[in-house]
C-alpha cells in the first residue's frame, strides 16, 4: 500500500500509523515517503539513511523548514490504529504521526509556496541523542536544515509553544564504610547520608520565569537512587541521579553552576546536557507566523528538536497536532479536528 498524499488526510494519517516505525525500524516508513513525495516535480527529494527531506526552489526571499520525526516508542498493543468518534488511537497518534501526515499532505498541495520550504521527515528521534539523525545531518550537511524559521510538529494541540527548557542530568555519591550489618557500628551507612541531599532536593525551590513574553516553569527531580549490595551490608555507596529542567535564559554554565550551587559540598557528575531555546517570537517572520495560525504562543516544557534549530541560528516553535499529555502513552490519540485545524494553519500561512 502506498501513501496518498492528495486525498483524505484522515486516512493518510492512519495509514502513516499503521506503518509500525519503532526507532530502529524506520525503514519501510521512510521507503513510503519517499516514494510519495517523488511524485510531486516541484519538490526536490534527498533520502539520507531513513531521513528524507523534500523542498521547493522557487527563489523565495525566504524558506521556511518544517520538520517531524517517522519513528515512535516501542507499541503497547496499540496498532494498528481505530477510531472512537473524534479520536484516532494507535501508536504514534500523538508523536508525531499526525505532525507528519499533515507535512505531508501540505508538501504535496504547495505547489507554490509563498516561502520556500523544507520539509524533513527523520528517524531515530525517541532514542540517545546521538542517534537522532538531525544531529548527524546537522554535522554533515548543515545547510539541509538552513532557514529563517523552523516548524516542528510536535503535538502541541495545535497550538504554537515556542522555545524549550533545557535538560541536564547529573549524579551525586554518598560514600560510606561497608561492615556486616550485625556490627553496623564498625561501618558508615550511605545510604543514611542521601537522606541530606533528598532534604535539600524537597526543600528546593524551582522558578517560574518569563523569556520573551513565555512564562516556563523549572523543575528539579531526584529521578534514580541506587546503592547497597546485600540485605546483610551497611552500604558504602548511594548513587541519586537528578534531572534539572531549565528555561531557555540559562546558558550552560550557569545552569551546571546552579546544580553545584544546590548540592555544595559534594561532587557532581553530569552525564548529559542539552540546552533549550529561546522563543525566537520577537522576530518579523515568527510573528507572522502567529498571526496566520492564529492565537498566542505558550511555552514549551519538554526538550524538543527545536533547540537543535536554535542552535543553528533558525528561530523555531512546536506546532503540530493532538495533546502533548497523550505522547508515549498506552491511550496515545489524536483528534481528527487538530489534523485539519494544523493543515489550514500551514496553508494559510504559505500559500
Ligand atoms: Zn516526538
Amino acid at each position: 500500500m502506498s501513501l496518498d498524499l492528495t486525498g483524505d488526510l484522515v486516512t493518510l494519517f492512519r495509514a502513516v500509523v499503521d506503518i509500525e516505525s519503532v526507532s530502529g525500524g524506520e525503514t519501510r516508513l521512510a521507503d513510503e515517503v519517499d516514494t510519495a513525495l517523488r511524485a510531486f516535480p516541484h519538490l526536490r527529494v534527498i533520502r539520507d539513511g531513513d531521513t528524507v527531506i523534500a523542498s521547493t526552489h522557487l527563489g523565495r526571499a525566504e524558506r521556511v523548514v518544517i520538520a517531524g520525526h517517522l519513528d515512535t516508542v516501542p507499541l503497547a498493543a496499540n496498532l494498528p490504529s481505530r477510531q472512537e468518534g473524534d479520536l484516532i488511537y494507535g501508536r504514534g497518534t500523538a508523536d508525531m504521526k499526525g505532525g507528519v501526515a499533515v507535512a505531508l499532505a501540505c508538501a504535496a498541495e504547495l505547489g507554490e509556496p509563498n516561502r520556500d520550504v523544507t520539509w524533513i521527515f527523520y528517524d531515530h528521534e525517541e532514542v540517545a541523542a546521538e542517534e537522532n539523525s538531525l544531529t548527524r545531518v546537522s554535522r554533515e550537511h548543515p545547510e539541509w536544515l538552513a532557514g529563517d524559521f523552523a516548524v516542528l510538529m510536535e503535538p502541541t494541540g495545535a497550538k504554537v509553544e515556542g522555545g524549550c527548557q533545557g535538560t541536564l542530568r547529573f549524579t551525586v555519591t554518598t560514600t560510606g564504610v561497608a561492615a556486616h550489618s550485625a556490627r553496623a557500628w564498625l561501618g558508615h551507612n550511605a545510604i543514611h547520608d542521601a537522606g541530606e541531599l533528598l532534604t535539600r532536593l524537597a526543600g528546593y525551590e524551582p522558578r517560574t520565569v518569563e523569556v520573551e513574553g513565555l512564562t516556563y516553569r523549572e523543575g528539579m527531580n531526584a529521578v534514580a537512587i541506587s546503592g547497597g549490595i546485600a540485605g546483610n551490608v551497611i552500604p558504602d555507596a548511594c548513587t541519586l541521579t537528578v534531572n534539572f529542567r531549565f528555561a531557555p535564559d540559562r546558558d550552560e554554565a550557569e545552569a551546571l553552576a546552579h546544580c553545584r550551587e544546590l548540592f555544595e559540598g559534594h561532587e557532581l557528575t553530569f552525564i548529559d546536557f542539552a540546552l533549550g531555546a529561546r522563543p525566537g517570537l520577537d522576530r518579523p517572520i515568527a510573528q507572522e507566523f502567529l498571526t496566520a495560525v492564529g492565537g498566542r504562543a505558550r511555552a514549551k516544557y519538554g526538550w524538543t528538536d527545536v533547540a537543535r534549530f536554535s542552535a543553528l541560528g533558525v528561530p523555531a516553535v512546536n506546532f503540530g497536532p493532538a495533546d502533548p499529555g497523550k505522547a508515549h502513552a498506552d491511550d496515545e490519540c489524536c483528534p481528527v479536528a487538530d489534523l485539519h485545524t494544523c493543515r489550514d494553519a500551514l496553508l494559510r500561512w504559505l500559500r
